[in-house]
C-alpha cells in the first residue's frame, strides 16, 4: 500500500468544488481511497457558525456551568444533536446523523476568531456526492479528530463514506489454532481514517486530503453506525440514490 498527501489546497470556502481542486493537484487511480478531513468538507458546505448568533437554553447554561464552557458553544452541541449521552465531565453526544462524538464533533481550531464550524450535516452523503464527481472510480472517507471518551488523547476516525464498506468481515476465517472466528467485523475505515489523521496533522500543515493505493477493500457494506441511526441515514440517503 502507498499513502500520499496531497498538497498545495487553498483555504476552503464556502461552495468550493473539493472534487476538481483535489484533481487539479492529483493523479487519482481507480481504486484510491480519498480521505478527507471533515474540517474542510464542512467549509465547502458552509458549516460556519457565529457563537454570538446562539440564545443559550436553560438546559445549556446549566451544562455550561458545570463544564466550565461557553454556553452558547454548549447550545451549538445541542443544537447539533439527537441525544445527550453524557454531560458530566464531558459532552459526549449523538449526532443527528448518528456518530458519537464529543461535542458533536463541534471545531474551534483551523476556524478562526469568534467562529465555530460544525460537522457536515451528514457526512456520507457528503462523501457519495464527491465521489460522484471525481472521474475515477475511488472510495471516499470523512475523517474526523476526536476525543475518545474514558481514554486520553485524541485520533482520526471515519464519519462518513461512500464507494467503501465500513467494515471487513472475518467471521468464519480460521484462527492460527483452526478455530473458526464468529464475531470479527473489522472496522477498515476507522483504521484507514486514522492512517489518513496521521499524516493530515493537527495544526497549520493546510494538507486536509490524503490518498490511499493499493488497499484491498469491500466495496460495499454495512455501517458504522449503531442500528437506531440507521434509518435515520437511510432517509437522508434516498434522494440521492
Ligand atoms: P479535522 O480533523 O477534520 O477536525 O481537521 P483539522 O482542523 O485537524 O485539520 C486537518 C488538516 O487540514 C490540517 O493539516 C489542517 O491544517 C488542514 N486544514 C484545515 N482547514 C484547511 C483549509 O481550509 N485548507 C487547507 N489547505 N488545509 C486545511
Ligand atoms: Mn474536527
Ligand atoms: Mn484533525
Amino acid at each position: 500500500m502507498q499513502g500520499f498527501l496531497i498538497r498545495g489546497l487553498p483555504v476552503i470556502r464556502a461552495g468550493d468544488d473539493l472534487a476538481t481542486l483535489i484533481e487539479s493537484l492529483f493523479e487519482l487511480h481507480d481504486d484510491d481511497v480519498l480521505c478527507i478531513a471533515s474540517t474542510v468538507v464542512a467549509k465547502s458546505e458552509r458549516r460556519f457558525r457565529e457563537l454570538k448568533d446562539y440564545e443559550p437554553s436553560d438546559r445549556a447554561k446549566e451544562i455550561a456551568h458545570s463544564l466550565g464552557k461557553d454556553p452558547s458553544f454548549v447550545q451549538a452541541v445541542l443544537d447539533e444533536s439527537e441525544q445527550v449521552l453524557i454531560d458530566n465531565p464531558f459532552l459526549l453526544v449523538a449526532t443527528k446523523f448518528g456518530h458519537i462524538g464529543i461535542n458533536a464533533g463541534i471545531d474551534q481550531s483551523n476556524v478562526g476568531e469568534d467562529r465555530i464550524l460544525l460537522l457536515p450535516v451528514n457526512p456520507t452523503i457528503s462523501a457519495d456526492k464527491i465521489r460522484k464527481r471525481l472521474s475515477k472510480q475511488c472510495a471516499v472517507i470523512i475523517t474526523d479528530t476526536c476525543g475518545r471518551p474514558f481514554r486520553c488523547g485524541v485520533a482520526g476516525i471515519a464519519i462518513g463514506w461512500s464507494g467503501i464498506g465500513a467494515m471487513r468481515d472475518w467471521r468464519g476465517k480460521k484462527d492460527l489454532h483452526g478455530k473458526t472466528l464468529e464475531i470479527t467485523l473489522e472496522a477498515i475505515v476507522d483504521e484507514i481514517a486514522g492512517m489518513a489523521n496521521l499524516l493530515m496533522g493537527e495544526a497549520g500543515d493546510g494538507t486536509p486530503v490524503a490518498v490511499f493505493r493499493g488497499l484491498d477493500y469491500p466495496k460495499s457494506g454495512e455501517g458504522l453506525f449503531m442500528p437506531k441511526y440507521q434509518d435515520v441515514i437511510r432517509r437522508h440517503l434516498d434522494p440521492y440514490r
